[in-house]
C-alpha cells in the first residue's frame, strides 16, 4: 500500500544456494533426516555436523533446534514424516515460523522441502508470508523498525519456480487486502479507500466509481437507504479485468460487501462494535481477487462489484418498519436495520444484469450465526447451482479454507413474506439466521436474456474474517476464501 504502509520485507527467489549476507539458514527435516544432513554439511564445506547437537531432535513435529557456524545460525525444524506429510500440519508450521519472525531485521534463506507438488509449495510459502504480516504501523516507534531486510525462498528445483511465484503475489495481495480490513474506519473512509485502490491496483485492471448521485439516478435504493445515516458519501465500485476473451463471453461477477463500519443502525448492536470495521473485508477481498487474476494474467473476463456504505445512526437513518423500492423493483420492509449487507448486495445483484454474467458469486460478512455455528472455523455456501457450490468446497480443502454448503428450502422463503411489502429483510422466526440472508438474496438473482436464472453462488464469512490470540497469525484481518475462488474462476 503507498503511502502508508511499508512495512513488507523483500521475497527473493533463488535457484542457486547462497550464503553471503545469510543470517538464518531454515531447514525442516522428517524423521529419517540422516541423507538430508548430509547434503546440509556439504553446503557449509564443513564434513559433518557434531552428533550430539541432534541428541534431542528426531524430526518429529515440534522439533526445533539451532547451530551457529561462525555468524549464522541454522535452524531445524522437525515435520515428521516425509512422503504424504499432513498438509495442514506443514501450512501451520510455516505459519507460526513466519509469525515468530516477524520483528527480525535479519536476511532469512528458506530451504524449501524439495517436492514438485503445487500445494506443498503453498503450504509453504502462503504459510510465510501470511504468517510474517503484522499490522502494526499506527505505533509510533513503527518508523524505527520498518524492515529492510530480505527473505529467500530456495529451490534447487527450476520447475516448481513459477509455484513459488505465484503463491508469493497471491499471499502479498492477501496481506495487502488484510491492510485494508485493519484500518480503522477513521483512516479509511471511503473516499481514502477508493484511492488507495487506485494507486495500488495493476494497468490492466479499470475502476469506475459510481457515485452516490448517479446511484440514485440509477435507483439503487437498497444501498442508497443503508448509508444515510452516514457523514459520508456511498460509492459503488466496478473493477474490471479482461484477456483473451470474444466479445460473446460472458463475465464472471463478484460482488463483496464493503459496509465500512456496522453499528447496526436504530436496531443498533447491544455487543461490543469493536469488530466492525472489519465489515468492509468482502469488498477487499473481492478487489484482491480481481489484482489476483490481473497479477496472474488469468484468461477470463471478471467484474467486482464493491458497494460502499456505513451503517450508522443520525438524523436521516432508515427506521426499522421502512419501505424501500430496491433497484430491482420489488419492494423490501426494513425489519431489521442491522441486516443491512443483504440490501447492499440484493442491489448489486439486480445491477450485474447489465453486464449479463454466466455467474455471480456475492461474498459478505452476513450472519451472525454463520460464526456462532461453526464456531468462526467455516464459511458458508448457498446458492442456485449445487455442482459449483461442491467444486468451491473441494478447493476450499487444498487452500485451508473451510466451507460448508447450506439448504435452499422454500420454506424459509415463506420466513420472509412481508405483510407490506414484497419481502422483509430479516425472518419473522429470528431463527436460521444464515439461511435467511441466502433466503433473502434468491429474491434478486437476475434473469438471462432467455428469462432463466443466472447462475448464482452466496458465500457467507462472518466470524473468518478476524482473528484473535491465534498461535498462528498476528490479531486482525485474515483473509479467507481469496484464494479459494481465484483457482475455482480461473479458465471457467
Ligand atoms: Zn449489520
Amino acid at each position: 500500500m503507498k503511502n502508508i504502509y511499508h512495512n513488507f520485507s523483500n521475497y527473493k527467489i533463488i535457484n542457486k544456494h547462497i550464503s553471503k549476507n545469510i543470517d538464518l539458514h531454515i531447514f525442516l527435516l522428517c524423521k529419517n533426516y540422516q541423507k538430508d544432513l548430509q547434503n546440509i554439511s556439504k553446503l557449509f564445506h564443513i564434513s559433518k555436523f557434531p552428533k550430539k547437537i541432534f541428541d534431542d531432535f528426531h524430526g518429529e513435529k515440534g522439533d526445533m533446534i539451532t547451530h551457529y557456524l561462525d555468524q549464522t545460525k541454522l535452524l531445524f525444524i522437525g515435520y515428521g514424516k516425509n512422503k504424504n506429510c499432513d498438509p495442514q500440519s506443514l501450512y501451520e508450521i510455516f505459519l507460526q515460523l513466519g509469525k515468530s519472525l516477524s520483528n527480525t531485521n535479519q536476511n532469512i534463506l528458506i530451504h524449501l522441502l524439495n517436492d514438485d507438488d503445487e500445494y506443498i509449495i503453498h503450504h509453504q510459502i502462503s504459510g510465510f508470508i501470511t504468517g510474517y504480516y503484522k499490522f502494526d504501523f499506527l505505533k509510533s516507534n513503527h518508523k524505527t523498525k520498518i524492515l529492510k531486510n530480505s527473505i529467500y525462498f530456495y529451490t534447487p528445483k527450476r520447475k516448481v519456480i513459477p509455484y513459488i511465484e505465484k503463491y508469493t503475489q497471491l499471499s502479498l495481495i492477501q496481506n495487502e487486502v488484510r491492510n485494508y480490513m485493519n484500518l480503522p474506519s477513521n483512516l479509511l473512509r471511503i473516499k481514502d479507500y477508493i484511492s488507495f485502490m487506485k494507486q495500488n491496483l495493476p494497468k490492466n485492471v479499470s475502476i469506475q466509481v459510481i457515485s452516490k448521485k448517479m446511484l440514485q439516478k440509477l435507483g439503487m435504493n437498497l444501498l442508497l437507504a443503508v448509508n444515510q445515516g452516514s457523514n459520508q458519501d456511498c460509492a459503488l465500485v466496478v473493477l474490471t479485468y479482461k484477456k483473451n476473451v470474444k466479445k460473446s463471453d460472458q463475465p464472471i461477477c463478484f460482488i463483496g460487501k464493503g459496509v465500512m463500519f456496522d453499528s447496526g443502525g436504530y436496531d443498533i448492536k447491544i455487543r461490543s462494535m469493536l469488530d466492525m470495521k472489519y465489515d468492509m473485508s468482502s469488498s477487499a477481498i473481492v478487489y484482491g481477487i480481481i489484482k489476483s487474476h490481473a497479477t496472474l494474467q488469468s484468461n477470463g473476463h471478471y467484474i467486482g462489484l464493491l458497494p460502499l456504505v456505513e451503517n450508522m445512526i443520525g438524523k436521516d437513518a432508515i427506521r426499522p418498519s421502512d419501505v424501500i423500492i430496491s433497484h430491482s423493483g420489488k419492494s423490501v420492509e426494513i425489519t431489521n436495520t442491522d441486516a443491512e449487507g443483504r440490501l447492499v448486495i440484493a442491489d448489486c445483484m439486480s445491477y450485474s444484469k447489465k453486464f449479463n454474467p454466466k455467474l455471480l458469486i456475492d461474498i459478505g460478512t452476513l450472519a451472525g450465526d454463520t460464526a456462532h455455528m461453526f464456531a468462526n472455523k467455516s464459511s458458508v455456501i448457498m446458492g442456485n447451482h449445487y455442482k459449483y457450490n461442491k467444486e468451491i468446497i473441494e478447493i476450499g480443502k487444498k487452500y485451508h479454507e473451510k466451507i460448508w454448503e447450506l439448504p435452499m428450502w422454500e420454506e424459509y422463503l415463506e420466513d420472509i413474506e412481508s405483510d407490506v411489502a414484497d419481502v422483509r429483510n430479516s425472518g419473522k422466526s429470528n431463527m436460521a439466521g444464515s439461511i435467511i440472508v441466502g433466503a433473502f438474496l434468491s429474491h434478486f438473482v437476475p434473469k438471462d436474456k432467455k428469462g432463466e436464472e443466472i447462475q448464482w453462488v452466496h458465500l457467507d464469512i462472518a466470524g473468518m474474517e478476524v482473528v484473535k490470540g491465534s498461535s498462528l497469525y498476528h490479531n486482525g484481518g485474515k483473509v479467507e476464501t481469496l484464494k479459494t475462488l481465484c483457482e475455482f474462476t480461473k479458465d471457467l
